[in-house]
Protein backbone atom coordinates (compact mmCIF):
# COMPACT_ATOMS: atom_id res chain seq x y z
CA UNK A 1 0.00 0.00 0.00
CA UNK A 2 1.48 3.23 -0.94
CA UNK A 3 1.17 5.79 2.31
CA UNK A 4 2.93 9.06 2.40
CA UNK A 5 4.60 10.15 5.33
CA UNK A 6 1.27 11.95 6.60
CA UNK A 7 -0.34 8.47 6.21
CA UNK A 8 -2.46 9.29 3.35
CA UNK A 9 -3.03 6.30 1.47
CA UNK A 10 -2.35 6.66 -2.70
CA UNK A 11 -4.76 4.69 -4.79
CA UNK A 12 -5.45 7.22 -8.16
CA UNK A 13 -2.80 7.59 -10.17
CA UNK A 14 -2.92 10.01 -12.88
CA UNK A 15 -1.53 9.07 -15.89
CA UNK A 16 -0.72 11.75 -19.11
CA UNK A 17 -0.16 9.66 -21.76
CA UNK A 18 0.73 12.62 -23.93
CA UNK A 19 1.67 15.96 -24.13
CA UNK A 20 -0.23 16.95 -27.73
CA UNK A 21 -2.95 18.83 -28.37
CA UNK A 22 -5.86 19.92 -30.99
CA UNK A 23 -6.90 22.59 -28.89
CA UNK A 24 -4.86 25.49 -27.38
CA UNK A 25 -6.23 26.57 -24.32
CA UNK A 26 -4.67 30.34 -23.55
CA UNK A 27 -4.73 28.96 -19.72
CA UNK A 28 -2.78 25.59 -20.60
CA UNK A 29 -0.72 26.48 -23.42
CA UNK A 30 0.97 29.16 -25.48
CA UNK A 31 0.05 29.72 -29.15
CA UNK A 32 3.04 28.53 -30.87
CA UNK A 33 6.67 28.10 -29.81
CA UNK A 34 5.77 24.56 -28.09
CA UNK A 35 8.74 22.18 -28.44
CA UNK A 36 6.80 18.29 -28.17
CA UNK A 37 8.34 15.66 -26.89
CA UNK A 38 9.40 13.06 -29.69
CA UNK A 39 7.49 9.79 -29.72
CA UNK A 40 10.51 7.64 -28.45
CA UNK A 41 10.75 10.07 -25.16
CA UNK A 42 7.07 9.14 -24.37
CA UNK A 43 6.08 5.74 -22.50
CA UNK A 44 5.15 3.25 -24.77
CA UNK A 45 1.59 1.59 -24.49
CA UNK A 46 3.57 -1.51 -22.86
CA UNK A 47 5.37 1.27 -20.49
CA UNK A 48 2.19 2.40 -19.61
CA UNK A 49 0.48 -1.49 -18.81
CA UNK A 50 3.66 -2.53 -17.07
CA UNK A 51 3.45 0.85 -14.84
CA UNK A 52 0.15 0.51 -13.89
CA UNK A 53 0.24 -3.28 -12.99
CA UNK A 54 2.82 -2.41 -10.78
CA UNK A 55 1.04 0.45 -9.12
CA UNK A 56 -1.81 -1.51 -8.99
CA UNK A 57 -0.17 -4.18 -6.69
CA UNK A 58 0.81 -1.72 -4.28
CA UNK A 59 -2.93 -0.71 -4.10
CA UNK A 60 -3.70 1.67 -6.78
CA UNK A 61 -7.33 0.80 -8.11
CA UNK A 62 -7.85 3.84 -10.12
CA UNK A 63 -6.57 5.57 -13.05
CA UNK A 64 -7.27 8.53 -15.16
CA UNK A 65 -5.86 9.26 -18.42
CA UNK A 66 -5.35 12.22 -19.48
CA UNK A 67 -2.74 14.42 -21.39
CA UNK A 68 -2.62 17.10 -23.74
CA UNK A 69 -5.21 14.97 -25.25
CA UNK A 70 -5.62 11.98 -24.85
CA UNK A 71 -7.23 11.09 -28.22
CA UNK A 72 -4.69 12.92 -30.23
CA UNK A 73 -2.36 9.86 -29.63
CA UNK A 74 -2.77 6.67 -31.87
CA UNK A 75 -4.21 4.00 -30.76
CA UNK A 76 -5.45 4.91 -27.58
CA UNK A 77 -9.08 2.52 -27.74
CA UNK A 78 -6.69 -0.09 -27.70
CA UNK A 79 -4.83 0.85 -24.74
CA UNK A 80 -7.78 2.17 -22.72
CA UNK A 81 -9.32 -1.69 -23.46
CA UNK A 82 -6.28 -3.57 -22.41
CA UNK A 83 -5.75 -0.82 -19.28
CA UNK A 84 -9.13 -1.69 -18.00
CA UNK A 85 -8.55 -5.24 -17.88
CA UNK A 86 -5.40 -4.90 -15.73
CA UNK A 87 -5.65 -6.78 -12.35
CA UNK A 88 -6.53 -4.45 -9.57
CA UNK A 89 -7.41 -1.08 -11.86
CA UNK A 90 -11.68 -1.12 -10.88
CA UNK A 91 -11.83 2.25 -12.33
CA UNK A 92 -10.67 3.80 -15.50
CA UNK A 93 -11.83 7.81 -15.93
CA UNK A 94 -11.16 10.10 -18.67
CA UNK A 95 -10.48 13.53 -18.97
CA UNK A 96 -10.68 14.81 -22.73
CA UNK A 97 -11.57 18.14 -24.35
CA UNK A 98 -13.98 15.88 -26.63
CA UNK A 99 -13.15 17.32 -29.62
CA UNK A 100 -12.52 13.86 -31.38
CA UNK A 101 -14.41 11.31 -29.56
CA UNK A 102 -17.90 11.86 -30.50
CA UNK A 103 -18.13 8.67 -32.31
CA UNK A 104 -16.13 6.82 -29.90
CA UNK A 105 -18.36 7.43 -26.82
CA UNK A 106 -20.48 4.10 -27.77
CA UNK A 107 -17.26 1.95 -27.72
CA UNK A 108 -15.86 3.60 -24.50
CA UNK A 109 -19.20 2.88 -22.81
CA UNK A 110 -18.69 -0.72 -24.15
CA UNK A 111 -15.46 -1.48 -22.66
CA UNK A 112 -16.18 0.20 -19.61
CA UNK A 113 -14.87 3.57 -18.89
CA UNK A 114 -16.03 4.46 -15.29
CA UNK A 115 -16.14 8.35 -15.95
CA UNK A 116 -15.15 11.06 -18.45
CA UNK A 117 -14.34 14.57 -17.55
CA UNK A 118 -15.03 16.98 -20.48
CA UNK A 119 -13.54 19.88 -20.60
CA UNK A 120 -16.18 22.97 -21.61
CA UNK A 121 -15.66 26.60 -20.90
CA UNK A 122 -18.36 28.57 -22.47
CA UNK A 123 -21.51 27.64 -24.45
CA UNK A 124 -20.56 30.28 -26.89
CA UNK A 125 -19.17 29.05 -29.80
CA UNK A 126 -17.11 32.58 -30.52
CA UNK A 127 -15.59 32.47 -26.93
CA UNK A 128 -14.72 28.82 -27.49
CA UNK A 129 -12.71 29.64 -30.12
CA UNK A 130 -11.04 32.85 -28.20
CA UNK A 131 -10.25 30.59 -25.33
CA UNK A 132 -9.34 27.47 -26.91
CA UNK A 133 -7.58 29.15 -29.81
CA UNK A 134 -9.78 26.72 -32.10
CA UNK A 135 -13.08 26.66 -33.22
CA UNK A 136 -14.35 23.43 -32.18
CA UNK A 137 -17.23 24.18 -30.21
CA UNK A 138 -19.61 22.28 -32.05
CA UNK A 139 -17.62 18.84 -31.92
CA UNK A 140 -17.17 19.29 -28.71
CA UNK A 141 -20.94 20.25 -27.92
CA UNK A 142 -21.77 17.00 -29.95
CA UNK A 143 -19.68 14.61 -27.19
CA UNK A 144 -21.07 16.04 -24.29
CA UNK A 145 -24.63 15.15 -25.93
CA UNK A 146 -24.06 12.19 -26.95
CA UNK A 147 -21.60 11.57 -23.08
CA UNK A 148 -25.29 12.84 -21.78
CA UNK A 149 -27.55 10.05 -23.67
CA UNK A 150 -24.87 7.26 -22.63
CA UNK A 151 -24.59 5.42 -19.51
CA UNK A 152 -21.01 7.18 -18.73
CA UNK A 153 -21.02 9.29 -15.65
CA UNK A 154 -20.29 12.86 -17.18
CA UNK A 155 -18.50 15.63 -15.65
CA UNK A 156 -18.52 19.07 -17.31
CA UNK A 157 -15.06 20.93 -16.32
CA UNK A 158 -14.43 24.74 -16.63
CA UNK A 159 -11.73 26.46 -15.78
CA UNK A 160 -13.05 30.05 -14.63
CA UNK A 161 -11.52 33.18 -15.65
CA UNK A 162 -12.10 36.96 -14.55
CA UNK A 163 -12.32 38.79 -17.62
CA UNK A 164 -12.70 35.59 -20.04
CA UNK A 165 -16.07 33.38 -18.74
CA UNK A 166 -16.90 34.78 -15.53
CA UNK A 167 -20.72 35.20 -17.05
CA UNK A 168 -20.68 31.79 -18.80
CA UNK A 169 -20.81 30.50 -15.22
CA UNK A 170 -24.95 30.61 -14.75
CA UNK A 171 -25.28 28.89 -18.43
CA UNK A 172 -22.76 26.29 -17.73
CA UNK A 173 -24.63 25.60 -14.58
CA UNK A 174 -28.00 25.38 -16.51
CA UNK A 175 -26.22 22.16 -17.56
CA UNK A 176 -27.47 20.28 -14.83
CA UNK A 177 -31.10 21.53 -14.90
CA UNK A 178 -32.48 18.55 -16.41
CA UNK A 179 -29.58 16.57 -16.62
CA UNK A 180 -27.79 13.98 -14.28
CA UNK A 181 -23.94 15.63 -14.67
CA UNK A 182 -21.66 17.43 -12.43
CA UNK A 183 -20.60 20.54 -13.83
CA UNK A 184 -17.13 21.53 -11.87
CA UNK A 185 -15.56 25.09 -11.92
CA UNK A 186 -11.63 25.00 -11.21
CA UNK A 187 -10.09 27.99 -9.96
CA UNK A 188 -7.29 28.60 -12.43
CA UNK A 189 -3.44 28.05 -12.05
CA UNK A 190 -0.51 29.18 -13.23
CA UNK A 191 0.69 25.99 -15.34
CA UNK A 192 -0.04 28.23 -18.94
CA UNK A 193 3.58 27.46 -20.26
CA UNK A 194 4.35 30.98 -20.23
CA UNK A 195 7.02 31.89 -17.20
CA UNK A 196 6.46 35.66 -17.82
CA UNK A 197 1.97 35.13 -17.48
CA UNK A 198 0.46 35.20 -14.46
CA UNK A 199 -2.72 34.21 -14.24
CA UNK A 200 -3.95 37.25 -13.78
CA UNK A 201 -7.69 35.89 -14.62
CA UNK A 202 -7.73 34.76 -11.34
CA UNK A 203 -10.89 33.75 -9.28
CA UNK A 204 -11.44 32.12 -6.10
CA UNK A 205 -13.86 29.95 -4.49
CA UNK A 206 -15.47 31.89 -2.72
CA UNK A 207 -16.17 34.44 -5.99
CA UNK A 208 -17.63 31.75 -7.44
CA UNK A 209 -20.05 30.64 -4.90
CA UNK A 210 -20.86 33.75 -3.96
CA UNK A 211 -22.14 34.62 -7.51
CA UNK A 212 -24.15 31.40 -7.99
CA UNK A 213 -25.44 31.76 -4.29
CA UNK A 214 -26.63 35.61 -5.58
CA UNK A 215 -29.00 33.59 -8.30
CA UNK A 216 -29.66 30.30 -7.11
CA UNK A 217 -30.45 28.62 -3.61
CA UNK A 218 -28.33 25.71 -3.53
CA UNK A 219 -27.65 22.71 -0.89
CA UNK A 220 -24.76 21.21 -0.24
CA UNK A 221 -23.68 17.46 -0.81
CA UNK A 222 -21.21 15.46 0.88
CA UNK A 223 -17.94 14.95 -0.50
CA UNK A 224 -16.55 11.94 -1.16
CA UNK A 225 -13.06 11.87 1.05
CA UNK A 226 -10.48 12.24 -1.09
CA UNK A 227 -12.33 14.80 -3.27
CA UNK A 228 -11.04 17.58 -4.73
CA UNK A 229 -14.25 19.72 -5.20
CA UNK A 230 -16.92 21.03 -3.05
CA UNK A 231 -19.65 19.69 -4.59
CA UNK A 232 -23.15 20.79 -4.12
CA UNK A 233 -26.85 21.03 -6.11
CA UNK A 234 -28.83 24.06 -7.10
CA UNK A 235 -32.39 23.16 -5.80
CA UNK A 236 -34.56 21.58 -8.11
CA UNK A 237 -31.76 20.36 -10.62
CA UNK A 238 -31.12 17.03 -11.80
CA UNK A 239 -27.29 17.06 -11.36
CA UNK A 240 -24.89 19.01 -9.24
CA UNK A 241 -22.10 21.23 -9.20
CA UNK A 242 -18.60 21.49 -8.00
CA UNK A 243 -15.76 24.11 -7.02
CA UNK A 244 -12.03 22.59 -7.38
CA UNK A 245 -10.23 25.29 -5.56
CA UNK A 246 -7.10 24.20 -7.41
CA UNK A 247 -4.90 27.15 -7.01
CA UNK A 248 -6.57 28.35 -2.88
CA UNK A 249 -5.39 24.36 -2.37
CA UNK A 250 -7.82 23.89 0.68
CA UNK A 251 -8.34 20.03 -0.58
CA UNK A 252 -4.55 18.94 -0.43
CA UNK A 253 -4.99 17.70 3.65
CA UNK A 254 -7.14 14.41 1.65
CA UNK A 255 -4.90 14.08 -1.32
CA UNK A 256 -4.51 10.67 -3.25
CA UNK A 257 -3.08 11.39 -5.90
CA UNK A 258 0.16 10.85 -7.92
CA UNK A 259 1.16 11.68 -11.56
CA UNK A 260 2.53 10.33 -14.27
CA UNK A 261 3.77 12.53 -16.98
CA UNK A 262 3.86 11.65 -20.67
CA UNK A 263 8.16 11.01 -20.16
CA UNK A 264 7.41 8.91 -17.21
CA UNK A 265 8.17 11.16 -14.74
CA UNK A 266 6.35 10.88 -11.26
CA UNK A 267 4.89 13.45 -9.33
CA UNK A 268 4.40 13.42 -5.95
CA UNK A 269 2.04 16.59 -5.88
CA UNK A 270 0.58 18.73 -9.26
CA UNK A 271 2.50 21.58 -7.58
CA UNK A 272 6.36 20.03 -6.99
CA UNK A 273 8.89 19.98 -9.85
CA UNK A 274 10.55 16.97 -7.72
CA UNK A 275 11.22 14.24 -10.57
CA UNK A 276 12.01 10.65 -10.89
CA UNK A 277 11.79 9.15 -14.34
CA UNK A 278 9.89 5.69 -13.86
CA UNK A 279 10.58 5.53 -18.10
CA UNK A 280 14.65 5.53 -17.39
CA UNK A 281 14.54 3.02 -14.68
CA UNK A 282 12.40 1.03 -17.00
CA UNK A 283 14.38 1.27 -19.81
CA UNK A 284 17.52 0.84 -17.64
CA UNK A 285 16.16 -3.04 -16.97
CA UNK A 286 15.32 -2.22 -13.45
CA UNK A 287 12.46 -5.39 -12.09
CA UNK A 288 9.10 -4.73 -10.74
CA UNK A 289 10.45 -4.66 -7.10
CA UNK A 290 13.25 -1.92 -8.21
CA UNK A 291 10.78 0.51 -9.54
CA UNK A 292 8.16 0.43 -6.37
CA UNK A 293 11.14 1.12 -4.22
CA UNK A 294 11.89 3.98 -5.94
CA UNK A 295 7.79 4.66 -6.00
CA UNK A 296 7.86 4.27 -2.24
CA UNK A 297 10.96 6.65 -2.00
CA UNK A 298 9.37 9.82 -3.65
CA UNK A 299 6.19 9.08 -2.49
CA UNK A 300 8.27 9.70 1.32
CA UNK A 301 9.17 13.03 0.03
CA UNK A 302 5.69 14.09 -0.92
CA UNK A 303 4.77 17.77 0.50
CA UNK A 304 1.83 18.30 3.02
CA UNK A 305 0.50 20.60 0.61
CA UNK A 306 0.76 22.45 -2.45
CA UNK A 307 2.20 25.51 -1.72
CA UNK A 308 4.84 23.69 0.35
CA UNK A 309 5.61 21.53 -2.84
CA UNK A 310 5.82 24.55 -4.92
CA UNK A 311 8.16 26.44 -2.05
CA UNK A 312 10.49 23.49 -2.51
CA UNK A 313 10.92 24.52 -6.31
CA UNK A 314 14.07 26.04 -7.71
CA UNK A 315 13.33 29.38 -7.38
CA UNK A 316 14.73 29.34 -11.87
CA UNK A 317 11.62 27.08 -12.04
CA UNK A 318 8.55 28.58 -11.12
CA UNK A 319 5.62 26.84 -11.00
CA UNK A 320 4.71 27.18 -14.76
CA UNK A 321 4.84 24.67 -17.36
CA UNK A 322 2.35 24.14 -19.64
CA UNK A 323 -0.55 21.57 -18.10
CA UNK A 324 -0.49 19.21 -20.93
CA UNK A 325 2.66 18.23 -19.91
CA UNK A 326 1.93 17.23 -15.93
CA UNK A 327 -1.70 16.39 -17.27
CA UNK A 328 -3.66 18.59 -14.83
N1 LIG B 1 -6.91 17.81 -22.98
C1 LIG B 1 -7.73 17.28 -21.95
C2 LIG B 1 -8.73 18.27 -21.46
O1 LIG B 1 -8.59 19.45 -21.75
O2 LIG B 1 -9.65 17.86 -20.78
C3 LIG B 1 -6.96 16.69 -20.79
C4 LIG B 1 -5.76 17.45 -20.31
S1 LIG B 1 -6.09 19.02 -19.54
C5 LIG B 1 -4.46 19.55 -19.14
C6 LIG B 1 -6.78 18.49 -17.99
C7 LIG B 1 -7.59 19.53 -17.26
O3 LIG B 1 -6.72 20.57 -16.83
C8 LIG B 1 -8.68 20.20 -18.08
O4 LIG B 1 -9.92 20.09 -17.42
C9 LIG B 1 -8.24 21.63 -18.17
O5 LIG B 1 -9.32 22.52 -18.21
C10 LIG B 1 -7.43 21.78 -16.91
N2 LIG B 1 -6.45 22.87 -16.96
C11 LIG B 1 -5.52 23.08 -17.90
N3 LIG B 1 -4.78 24.18 -17.61
C12 LIG B 1 -5.29 24.67 -16.45
C13 LIG B 1 -4.95 25.79 -15.64
N4 LIG B 1 -3.96 26.63 -15.95
N5 LIG B 1 -5.68 25.99 -14.51
C14 LIG B 1 -6.68 25.15 -14.17
N6 LIG B 1 -7.04 24.07 -14.89
C15 LIG B 1 -6.35 23.84 -16.03
FE1 LIG C 1 -5.39 20.89 -24.79
FE2 LIG C 1 -6.64 20.17 -22.56
FE3 LIG C 1 -4.60 21.93 -22.52
FE4 LIG C 1 -6.88 22.69 -23.61
S1 LIG C 1 -6.58 22.10 -21.45
S2 LIG C 1 -4.82 22.99 -24.51
S3 LIG C 1 -7.62 20.83 -24.49
S4 LIG C 1 -4.47 19.81 -23.04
Amino acid sequence: MLRDKFGRRHNYLRLAVTDRCNLRCFYCMPEVGISYLNRKELLSYEEMLRIAEIFSSEGVNKIRITGGEPFVRSGMNDFLRNLIQVKGIDEVHVTTNGSLISQHIGFLEEIGIKSINLSLDTLDRERFAAITRRDKFPEVFKTLQDLINSSIETKVNMVVMKNKNFNDILPMLELGKDNPISVRFIEEMPFNGDPNQGNGEYLNLTQILDYITSEHSISKLKDSPSSTSLNYQVNGFEGSFGIIPAYTRTICGSCNRLRLTPQGDLRTCLYSQGKVSLRDTMRNGSSDEEITDLIRKALTGKARNGFIAESLRDSSNPAHESMATIGG
